[in-house]
């Protein structure tokens, strides 16, 4: 490896259309094609248009990108001023960095937040001062943090923090014993909201009326509960009084009430009409949302997140965000799509985009991006047969033969992308049916033609099924394909899609051959709408596989689509980076870029594709900082028989569902204290224990979550099982 000191000065830039636009040596750009890196090449332009509004990034991005490209080549690395000295240098690894000509290195070296130096542990050495720390990977493999493209992550944490959740698998008498023990929690007049019945849930359990088999578990309290999809709920009579809906109540555009045989909703609202109810739901306050960003921060570090994208931020959600960067308390990337859900009337509405702007202008920094923006084309495609499709679906109870409808009309659809085009937002498109794909696409053509030059790389979500003529269009349109690869067959999920779509079903989500013809590609958990977790490893594994990450069943997805584990990465970080239209500064370990990088237990490359998903991160590292640490000291086996009921303990304790531990951690992480929460429990005393926490010292404020990462140390004992 050879050092090259200030060798990106050299590149010139020279105007294009008034704009400064990089000029690469040409063996740059036929290094990156040589190496598929089409969508990179395109990525970069993107990038350049991204920095064009991004002063900040402007010469910084320049100077990045000059050193990524060098690195192609094999010219070495771009370094610092000779003599630069390194904060932390890592050695004695094995260095996955995305970085073609480089793919793997041993060590590198880390100043002011950035890579100084990419390379072999003696290139590396240099850069060791007396204040640098060194630290011995012992051969462990390292790699660009990762981005999920597609998360409701504020949601999926407001559930796990508040929320009355139950698995897709509950037969009626779990679901009936988990809302009976939430209602009761519940202060009179609150909701009791959460989820998630499967899609089929109402098929495979006769029940003649879910409003009213709701109301015998209520209390009185209006319940909504979400389906396993996130589009669909299921409340009761309290909750659609409150929302008025009655017999009278028309159903919405792109939306439908289930109803009796006498015409009175029946609890069951899909889409549009899900939202009417929603609409009412009680807004959480700026507290519950705050907790919820940290706890997001939590969660995404575990699993090696360094970035995520919202993909339809309401807005307090967003401030949330905003507010934790601007209190220094934020280390991760968030791309914010500002919903539209709500402005959305019928398919004929022109969204207010005036009102968008202000959202977008009102509520940005640092690390919160909101040049984002969110449009539902249809629905889903399984019991409520409401994605658009080509094909009709199977038919229904009834004989029916629906193909799904579009939430807005094509023309209408047209004007939105091109006008959001030019207003410098990335369009995420919700498109689960192949006639959304394709609506969506025509929008993305009418874009590219009212502004030849834009770059946006709008995005496809839940590009499942894509009618063969269209594959090609994606890459032609630089067009995202973004998908979930946590939810793979078999799955409750794909098993309602087959039972609605038939045998086509199994022919989901083209990766490779998206991948053929160099499309964007783009990966997210969709959490908590499908999956119970963010945890993206089991999505990579699935990539790889086909087949359910959770070895529940040896079947396959289609498995002519599988990727390599190159592709997968590559997906996960460079594409997720690209997502957030922050390629130039993330996303790959090249001097110069932001060191966003996460230490693995185990060498993804040396283990059976089959146990990818049980890879654990031992470190996340963001900007340099160590912002997650993996740590078995002090941890404590769950006991089964200590199943916690916390909200009834405590207001300000929510339980888990997936624990019976609470982690208490103090804000900066150097002491954690976790202890089983026993029904037993009464409120004064975890007060007591609170306040015997707060007053020992170690803590200014303590953050209360259900996480089940490791504790660092045991402070207190008592309770532990
Ligand atoms: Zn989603």
């Amino acid at each position: 490896m050879r050092i090259f000191g200030g060798i990106f000065a050299v590149l010139p830039t020279v105007p294009a259309g008034g704009q400064e636009r990089l000029v690469l040596p040409p063996q740059v750009e036929d290094v990156a094609r040589a190496h598929h890196w089409k969508a990179f090449l395109a990525s970069l332009e993107d990038g350049r248009a991204t920095r064009r509004r991004r002063s900040k990034v402007d010469r910084g991005g320049r100077h990045l990108l000059a050193c990524a490209l060098l690195s192609c080549l094999g010219l070495g690395v771009a370094a610092a001023a000779p003599g630069a000295i390194a904060d932390r240098v890592f050695i004695h690894g094995a260095v996955y960095t995305q970085d073609p000509t480089q793919p793997w290195v041993e060590s590198f070296a880390v100043a002011d937040g950035k890579y100084l130096a990419v390379g072999s542990g003696a290139a590396i050495r240099a850069f060791i001062g007396p204040e640098t720390n060194v630290v011995d990977l012992k051969g462990r493999m390292v790699m660009p943090g990762l981005v999920d493209d597609h998360v409701h992550a504020v949601d999926g944490a407001m559930g796990e923090l508040y929320d009355c959740i139950f698995p897709s698998t509950a037969t009626p008498a779990q679901v009936r014993r988990a809302i009976a023990g939430c209602a009761k929690r519940t202060p009179k007049g609150g909701w009791v909201s959460g989820g998630f019945w499967a899609s089929d849930f109402f098929k495979r359990n006769p029940i003649r009326s879910p409003r009213r088999w709701l109301d015998g578990v209520a209390e009185g309290r209006p319940i909504i509960l979400r389906d396993d999809t996130g589009h669909n709920v299921w409340a009761n009579s309290e909750a659609l009084r409150l929302a008025g809906v009655d017999a009278k109540k028309a159903d919405p555009g792109g939306g439908r009430f289930e109803r009796d045989s006498s015409g009175r909703p029946d609890g069951i609202a899909l889409e549009a009409a899900a939202e009417k109810i929603q609409a009412v739901v009680s807004e959480r306050s700026e507290a519950e949302y705050r907790r919820s960003v940290q706890h997001v921060q939590e969660i995404a570090h575990r699993f090696g997140f360094i970035g995520l994208k919202e993909a339809d931020a309401a807005t307090p959600a967003i401030a949330a965000y905003v507010a934790a960067d601007k209190r220094g308390q934020l280390s991760l990337y968030v791309a914010a799509c500002i919903s539209t859900l709500a402005m959305q009337v019928t398919p004929d509405t022109i969204l207010d985009y005036d009102k968008i702007d202000n959202v977008r202008e009102a509520y940005r920094s640092n690390l919160v991006d909101t040049n984002f923006v969110k449009i539902y084309l249809d629905g889903v495609p399984t019991e409520a047969r409401t994605a658009a499709m080509l094909e009709p679906y199977l038919p229904d109870a009834q004989g029916r033969r629906v193909s799904g409808d579009l939430h807005v009309n094509p023309d209408v659809l047209e004007k939105e992308v091109v006008e959001f085009d030019k207003r410098g937002y990335t369009v995420k498109m919700h498109a689960a049916g192949d006639r959304a794909i394709r609506e969506g696409l025509d929008a993305i053509a009418a874009a590219r033609r009212a502004n030849p030059d834009g770059q946006l790389r709008h995005e496809l979500a839940h590009a499942g099924y894509i009618a063969p003529p269209d594959l090609n269009r994606f890459a032609q349109l630089n067009a995202v394909a973004e998908f979930s690869p946590v939810i793979w067959y078999p799955s409750p999920i794909i098993d309602a899609v087959i039972a609605v779509v038939g045998e086509r079903a199994k022919h989901y989500w083209p990766m490779r051959s998206l991948l053929a013809t160099h499309a964007g590609l783009a990966a997210g958990s969709d959490w908590p709408s499908v999956v119970p977790s963010m945890d993206p490893w089991g999505g990579i594994e699935a990539m790889v596989t086909r087949s359910d990450p959770y070895h529940h069943s040896p079947k396959t997805l289609w498995p002519e689509e599988a990727i390599g584990l190159e592709d997968a990465l590559r997906i996960y970080t460079l594409g997720g980076a690209a997502g957030l239209r922050r390629e130039a500064e993330t996303g790959s370990i090249i001097v110069g870029k932001s060191a966003d990088f996460i230490v693995l237990n185990r060498n993804l490359f040396k283990i059976p594709a089959n146990q990818i998903g049980n890879v654990k991160v031992e470190m996340t590292f963001f900007q340099g900082r160590k912002v997650y640490q993996h740590s078995t000291t002090g941890e404590h086996r769950p006991n089964p028989q200590a199943a916690p009921s916390l909200s009834a303990i405590s207001p300000g304790l929510t339980p888990s569902t997936s624990s019976t531990f609470l982690r208490l951690a103090a804000p900066d992480a150097t002491r954690t204290l976790r202890f089983a929460m026993p029904r037993r429990f009464a409120t004064n005393s975890i007060s007591a224990r609170l306040a015997a926490f707060s007053t020992a010292g170690a803590a200014t404020r303590i953050l209360i979550s259900p996480s089940c990462s490791p504790a660092i140390s045991v402070l207190e004992a008592r309770g532990c099982t």
